[in-house]
């Protein structure tokens, strides 16, 4: 195997490939394109479609597929070979210009939330050539944008472009302000960090729940689990090296900069961390991660569970979204400067921030809103579903002197005045040991917490990026306005401290108080579950920024709302129908043949040797009869709460139902069936259990 740099990309036509591949004519209008959007001529697509074709051929590519994001969740792929026929009867290998811009997929079936039914039948996609295309199982990938016909965003890809225009467009405005016009575009940068699970496979091939909801459904608790911290940054297994190694391998082949790995705290539980990168290219990065993640698992015999929370009672999954906003030149502007001026910057970039996730709690709370990332949020183990930001304790009294035109009391005693004094350098090197706020400031960027393990990362740096554009466009309308910048800019940093203070929250984010206080005194939301936080997605203040800043249009909202709760409810439906199948044909017919093996064998003591023998049978025998009538009653009514939730159509009432009434017969199901494994031999037990799945990789 050759080194690392010289295989790393090797499946992506990148700047590398393309410098080489080019004529130089058609490179400069490619990157020109790239970099500042519009669309390709003819001629121009047709060489780079030809470049792309003769490179993906080399490496032994045959298809070539437009690779996007629908609202699934997942990727989407459909293969088309390069073949075309020649008059000899042979076939030559063809890829033409308009193939690599536009595809019409037979997309039918992707969920459009009724979009495609008002509008055009078929979806298109389009190139987004901000991302590069690659190699992927023999199939040359080129990531696209997902559309109807009448322009409406079918996938998660396009308004995340838009967002980050958007961003673009207004942080560009303030910093002409500052004197900065030397910069042409922003990007916010984003690395994902991702966590995990791996499981062996031949025991996840024996549990349904796993097999069909990617979480177990029911499962004691092991005599150990987390309590001993011993798995966080623990030594890496062998098995779980090998797979790391191979992982690490795929990736780098593929371009993506896969940096850090560790043990996370619950048993069999990982995280993979990128460097950071554009938003929309760690986007693509982060999915084709959790895909090969997959694919490699499975050639190590393992399974890598993505779920939120595949286990009870150890910590579930999350993805920490690090963000900035950096410019062109190299310039981070969530970074505190060396100077008066670029402290003045930074603090209104921050104020930007804090006023966006304030104003917008509500869209950054349902941007990570599922089934599945409702067992995380508010559990003792990941952030609450009250959305505050963690400053730390030296740069919210920097804001608080600032606030109070009072004497800021930190290393020294000086009346901060924006313009005139440098921020204390330790704001530079403010490390997070928050790790109870959903979104922390650490340094140099927001790290957002909430985020699912499971999830695309596009939604909720849409909301990011597009709640900081709106900040951004007052903060230009009214500096723009101003004749004194430095006065006005003084008044708007300090009234919008004010203003947006109560966000802030430096204490337990896992305190009842914290919720209490959050909810009570401050106003802000607690939306505890996905059927409390979608509805916010239409809500008129919502509509009136995305559509303002052309993300998303009213109708696409909607779509997504629906398509949401829909998901939302199948989720949960999916799950209750493969409790009632392992509890009614697994878990009882497993009890109950125990109770009868100590019957038979009780019976067969007694005759031998009198009938004094068997209380302890008979007592075991009682208990297993009370939980089998238990598990059997449990069942019943789960089963009755589904026939009302099959006769219920709309979907926000069949969701709220979901969460309120077959949740809660779910749970109750689960508990005597956990008590029963219990008190049956492991042996016959019909699945592994979670101390085998949990501690199973060595
Ligand atoms: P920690 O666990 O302390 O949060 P990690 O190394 O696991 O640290 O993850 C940090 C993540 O933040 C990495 O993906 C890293 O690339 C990313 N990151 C670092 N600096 C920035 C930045 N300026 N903007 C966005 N992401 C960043
Ligand atoms: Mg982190």
């Amino acid at each position: 195997m050759s080194s690392v740099p010289e295989y790393f990309g090797s499946l992506v036509f990148d700047d590398r490939v393309m410098k080489a591949k080019l004529p130089y004519d058609v490179y400069v209008s490619l990157k020109k394109t790239m970099y500042e959007g519009g669309s390709l001529d003819t001629a121009v697509a047709n060489a780079v479609a030809d470049a792309m074709k003769e490179w993906a051929v080399e490496k032994g590519a045959t298809h070539f597929t437009h690779w996007f994001q629908p609202l699934t969740g997942s990727t989407a792929e459909k293969h088309d070979s390069f073949i075309t026929p020649s008059p000899d009867g042979g076939v030559i290998m063809e890829f033409s210009g308009k193939e690599l811009i536009r595809g019409e997929p037979d997309a039918s079936s992707f969920p459009s939330g009724g979009l495609r039914a008002t509008f055009e039948a078929r979806g298109y996609t389009a190139w987004d050539p901000t991302s590069h295309a690659f190699i992927k199982d023999k199939t040359l990938c080129i990531p696209t944008a997902f559309c109807s016909y009448g322009g409406e965003a079918l996938d998660k890809k396009t308004p995340l472009l838009r967002s980050m225009q958007a961003l673009s467009k207004q942080t560009l405005r303030v910093l002409k302000l500052f004197g900065m016009d030397d910069v042409k575009i922003v990007r916010p940068l984003v690395g994902p960090e991702q966590e995990y699970f791996l499981v062996d496979r031949a025991m996840f091939d024996k549990r349904k729940d796993l097999m069909f909801c990617g979480r177990t459904l029911f499962g004691a608790m092991p005599p150990k689990g987390q309590e001993m911290d011993d798995h966080y940054f623990g030594a890496i297994k062998p098995r779980v090296a090998e797979f790391m190694a191979d992982l690490n391998e795929e990736l780098w082949k593929l371009g993506v900069l896969a940096k850090t790995e560790h043990n996370e705290v619950a048993p069999a539980q990982h995280e993979l961390a990128p460097i950071f990168t554009s938003a929309s290219i760690a986007t693509d990065h982060n999915q084709l991660t959790m895909e090969v993640m997959k694919k490699v698992a499975a050639r190590h015999g393992l399974v890598c569970l993505l779920h939120e929370k595949p286990f009870d009672g150890v910590n579930g999954s999350g993805k920490h979204n690090n963000w900035s906003l950096c410019t062109d030149t190299g310039v981070n502007l969530l970074k505190p400067g060396d100077t008066p001026h670029q402290n003045a910057r930074f603090l209104l970039f921050l104020c930007a921030v804090i006023q966006a996730v304030d104003d917008y709690q509500d869209l950054l709370r349902l941007s990570v809103a599922t089934a599945s990332n409702d067992h995380r949020l508010g559990a003792n183990e990941a952030p609450p579903a009250v959305v505050s930001i963690f400053l730390g304790d030296e740069l919210a009294a920097v804001l608080d002197a600032i606030e109070n035109d009072a004497p800021y009391t930190g290393t020294e005693k000086i009346v901060m005045k924006l313009g005139a004094h440098v921020l204390p350098r330790f704001v530079r090197d403010t490390t997070d040991r928050n790790r109870t706020s959903p979104f922390a400031f650490t340094g140099n960027r927001f790290e957002f917490r909430m985020v699912g393990s499971s999830d695309s990362i596009a939604c909720c740096n849409v909301m990011l990026n597009t709640a900081v554009a709106e900040s951004l466009r007052q903060y230009a309308d009214e500096l723009e306005k101003a004749d004194d910048f430095e006065g006005a800019l003084h008044t708007l940093i300090q009234r919008t401290i004010r203003a947006h203070k109560r966000i802030v929250f430096n204490g337990n984010g896992y305190d009842d108080a914290w919720i209490e206080e959050a909810t009570k005194v401050r106003g802000l939301l607690n939306l505890r579950t996905t059927p409390d936080a979608l509805p916010y997605l239409t809500a008129p203040k919502n509509v009136e920024m995305l559509t303002r800043h052309k993300v998303y249009s009213e109708t696409e909202l909607k779509s997504r709302c629906e398509i949401n709760l829909d998901n939302y409810r199948k989720t949960v439906h999916i799950e209750a129908k493969t409790m009632l199948d392992m509890a009614r044909r697994e878990i009882l017919p497993a009890v109950t043949a125990y109770a009868d093996t100590l019957a038979l064998g009780v019976n067969a003591r007694r005759a031998a040797t009198g009938a004094t023998v068997g209380g302890y049978e008979a007592r075991q025998i009682e208990k297993l009869s009370v939980l089998a009538e238990k598990i059997d009653a449990a069942a019943e009514e789960l089963d009755a709460a589904l026939d009302v939730y099959h006769t219920m159509d709309d979907v926000q009432s069949s969701a709220e139902f979901i969460r309120d009434s077959v949740l809660p017969k779910m749970a109750a199901l689960r508990a005597p069936c956990d008590a029963a494994e219990k008190l049956v031999p492991a042996k016959s037990w019909p699945f592994p259990t979670y101390a085998e799945l949990m501690f199973g990789v060595k």
